[in-house]
């Protein structure tokens, strides 16, 4: 049975891997150099044909994915090539539901349930119509719910996060709150400045896990949670102050594009990158330069736009 790992690997799809402070050009000839003077930027979209200096243009903004666009058009030119990479990249990471032992079968085999607790719970869910085994489980035939936790840690490979000592607001910066309440996650824990711990209740969401991985440049682990732990702290996530986050229904990539290109062109922001999220795009926006693993709350907006009218 493959085991697959609870650590979300990148599966290739491109990263911006600056970080907002430390932005530089493209690393070819005289951008290079530019980079190294560290104040005389070129405008980063490889076809422009203005060739302007930064310094000289009063133009101090805005930088997108770590490079300064010289004009609106130039803007345009680059997040229509991010836009494009990340509708391409549709489909390429597959949630891992795959080859996963079912839980009460697990369960069964640990020793931690008997045949006929497996066999009751699954003809109580089985004529509910539904509901998750684990609660069937806990509620029905009375087992732990520590066990059922554990359970769901061997069934994903994934650590077992513990909640207790959980502070909502100091990572509520992480994503935006659609996508904390939406996909049922929870921005746990900052290790080490580098190390977010992101906990699901019953199954890990690899997707929104690689966007964050991608978005604020930290590695992510997901784990699971206990469940009565994970929805009273979810709770609390969800009251929270957010950064500001303004949503918007394109009806097409187009559309979506000039929505992205005037959020940039308005904010001038000094650091800007774009992931997308199943059927959004998520564009978040440096108003200034962050100083920790994390930025500030005030320091950042996000914007996240639905393609023809599909939301999460
Ligand atoms: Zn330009």
């Amino acid at each position: 049975m493959p085991l697959l790992s609870g650590r979300f690997l990148l599966s290739g799809a491109s990263q911006p891997s600056l970080a907002p402070q430390t932005r530089s050009a493209d690393a070819s000839g005289s951008r290079s150099r530019a980079a190294r003077a560290g104040f005389f930027e070129t405008c980063a979209n490889p076809d422009c044909a203005t060739g302007w200096l930064h310094p000289w243009r009063r133009r101090s903004g805005p930088v997108f994915e770590g490079g300064w666009s010289c004009s609106p058009a130039c803007t345009r030119a680059r997040l229509e090539t991010a836009l494009r990479r990340e509708m391409d990249g549709r489909g390429t990471v597959e949630p891992a539901h795959r080859h996963r032992v079912p839980l009460g079968l697990l369960m069964l085999e640990q020793g931690w349930i008997g045949a006929g607790q497996l066999r009751q719970a699954l003809d109580a869910q089985k004529a509910a119509g539904g509901g998750r085994l684990g609660q069937w489980l806990i509620r029905q035939q009375g087992v732990s719910e520590v066990l059922v936790t554990r359970a769901l840690g061997l069934q994903w490979s994934c650590p077992v996060l513990p909640a207790e000592a959980y502070d909502p607001q100091s990572l509520a910066v992480v994503a935006p709150r659609l996508f904390v309440d939406a996909f049922g996650a929870l921005p746990l824990r900052l290790a080490a400045g580098q190390l977010l711990y992101l906990g699901f209740e019953d199954r890990l969401d690899p997707v929104l896990a690689l966007a964050i991985e991608r978005m604020t440049g930290l590695r992510v682990e997901g784990g699971v949670v206990q469940g009565s732990h994970f929805r009273l702290a979810h709770a609390r996530a969800l009251k929270a102050s957010f950064p500001p986050v303004e949503l918007i229904e394109a009806v097409s990539e187009p559309a979506a594009l000039h929505a992205l290109v005037r959020a940039v062109e308005r904010a001038r922001p000094v650091e800007s990158r774009l992931v997308r999220v199943r059927d959004c795009l998520w564009l978040r926006l440096w108003r200034r330069p962050q100083q920790g693993p994390l930025p500030e709350r005030e320091g950042v907006q996000d914007l996240i736009c639905s393609i023809g009218g599909a939301w999460i």
